[in-house]
Order: C-alpha cells, then sequence, then structure tokens
C-alpha cells in the first residue's frame, strides 16, 4: 500500500536504502522506516504464585496474559513495565530481574522487541482488576490457565526454567523511578537517510 509524507502530504515513493526497499518521500528525504514497538512484560511473584490477568479487551479477550504492554518514547521500558503493573493490577510492583528480550515478528502490523521482567509486589500492595481486565489472580505455576499470547507463554517457560535471582534489581528499579527522560535526541544530519518521525 502507498503511503504518503507524514512533513510534507507528498506521495512517497521506492527506493533502495542499506538494501531494503522503503517508501521515501521524493521533496524531503522523509523515510518510512519499518521500526519494532517495544513491549515489557512482568511475572509478578506473590506468596501464592504468579499474577496473571484475563483479558477484558482484544486480542485475547477472555484469556490471561501477564500485566504489560507498550513502551512510551519517553519511557525506561523499566518505568513501563510498573507503569502498566499499577494500571491492570492496580498495585504497586518492583522489579527483581530481567527475565528475557524476545522478538515477536508480524507481518501485519509492527514487529515486536519484547523485554520481559520479573517482579514482586510491593509489601503491603494488593491487586484488583483494572480497567482492561476481567479479573487479576495469582496461579501456581504448575496450574497456569491458557495463556493469551504465545510470547508471554515463552516468558513464562522462561521463567518456571530460571532460579530465582535477584542481581540487578537495585538498577532496574532505580531506573524505573527515574523521570521521564529528556526529549528524544534530535535527530542527526548524516551520511544515512534523516530519521524523521
Ligand atoms: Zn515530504
Amino acid at each position: 500500500m502507498a503511503h504518503f509524507c507524514v512533513n510534507c502530504g507528498a506521495p512517497l515513493a521506492l527506493q533502495t536504502i542499506e538494501g531494503r526497499e522503503l517508501e521515501v518521500c521524493p521533496k524531503d528525504g522523509y523515510v518510512l522506516w519499518h521500526d519494532p514497538k517495544v513491549a515489557a512484560a512482568v511475572v509478578v511473584e506473590t506468596g501464592g504464585g504468579i499474577v496473571l490477568g484475563r483479558r477484558a479487551i482484544e486480542p485475547g479477550y477472555g484469556l490471561w496474559c501477564l500485566p504489560g504492554g507498550f513502551v512510551d518514547d519517553d519511557e525506561d521500558p523499566a518505568a513501563a513495565a510498573v507503569r502498566e503493573c499499577m494500571e491492570e493490577l492496580n498495585a504497586a510492583v518492583e522489579l527483581t530481574g530481567l527475565l528475557g528480550v524476545y522478538h515477536i515478528a508480524k507481518t501485519t502490523a509492527s514487529s515486536i522487541v519484547g523485554i520481559a521482567y520479573r517482579g514482586r509486589l510491593v509489601d503491603g500492595e494488593s491487586i484488583s482488576a483494572g480497567p482492561e481486565m476481567l479479573e487479576v489472580a495469582g496461579f501456581s505455576p504448575d496450574e497456569l490457565p491458557q495463556i493469551a499470547f504465545p510470547s508471554h507463554q515463552a516468558v513464562l517457560s522462561a521463567y518456571l526454567r530460571s532460579p530465582a535471582q535477584l542481581a540487578g534489581a537495585e538498577l532496574l528499579n532505580a531506573a524505573a523511578a527515574a523521570q521521564p527522560a529528556s526529549p528524544p535526541s534530535p535527530v542527526r544530519e548524516g551520511r544515512r537517510p534523516r530519521r524523521t518521525r
């Protein structure tokens, strides 16, 4: 499908850049890069097991998933993970480790780079369903329900294989507590085409 320039509205034309065929604005050089989106998810540990939410929205309505969601441009992924937990579980969560980074390939939308953390409820917190969840509950690792997304299933499998490790927790929570960063770095003129957005 042909697209138009977000800067000037001109029809984009195909051009080969760094070996890839991309749509480029013939007037100002805008390039429609096919970048992935970034998402974060958390395996939240409680005394009773792993916290999951049953989705009140598509995709995956009615199925269970990890708390998580997309990372905003000015957010550290760790901060996004903590924010999503607050929105979906109504509870403060502290991150205790990084579980892994996953590429979720898609053909009809942007692919996703998923960052999965391990976390736990802050002392005294209890969970309840946020607006995007029908219910939230803790599950024993050997009695997990059907999971909405293969990527979340992969995270849970990795979690169940890995021994508890607290290394790095301080670093992650410092990142999560940091203020939203300075504005995105200015686009630099260079040999490469400008990544204007
Ligand atoms: Zn243009």
